[in-house]
């Protein structure tokens, strides 16, 4: 799942509609009770046309309409997510996991997260030449 669909960088290999979310300037954001029932609505639409099929074992069926883990990453840089420390406590007190999926550009919110959940930092070139040539940061290409 994805709270927010912005990022600091502009990558050429990003997967995100960057002609619609070509910014790092969050406008508005949905609060984590918003965003988690939502979530939970949508995995049960998801399924929902399993429910009729007679090969589908029912108690596994049940168990999965409730997610019992998170993966917080998709598209946009999570940590730019104002309650994504909210959100992360919010799950665990429903007795969710969950993990983030991140580029590592906001060290400060993850040392602030870091007992709450796991992180997957995602690098994407290991040298300065590769990053100029792929990938820009916002704030030098405008
Ligand atoms: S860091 Fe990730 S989300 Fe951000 S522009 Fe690059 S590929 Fe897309």
């Amino acid at each position: 799942m994805t709270p927010g669909i912005w990022c600091q960088n502009k990558c050429l290999h990003c997967w995100r509609a960057l002609e619609l979310t070509f910014s790092d300037k969050i406008k508005s954001v949905e609060k984590p009770d918003k965003i988690i029932s939502s979530c939970i609505e949508q995995q049960k639409k998801l399924l929902s046309g399993f429910g009729g099929n007679k090969n589908t074992n029912k108690k596994r069926f049940k168990e999965a309409q409730m997610p019992k883990h998170f993966a917080i990453s998709l598209a946009g840089e999570p940590t730019l997510y104002p309650y994504l420390g909210e959100m992360i406590q919010k799950l665990r007190e429903k007795g969710i996991t969950s993990f983030v999926v991140t580029n590592g550009l906001g060290p400060e919110v993850l040392m602030q997260l870091q007992k709450k959940s796991s992180f997957r930092l995602s690098f994407i070139f290991l040298s300065t030449h590769r990053t100029k040539k792929f990938s820009t940061r916002l704030s030098e290409a405008t």
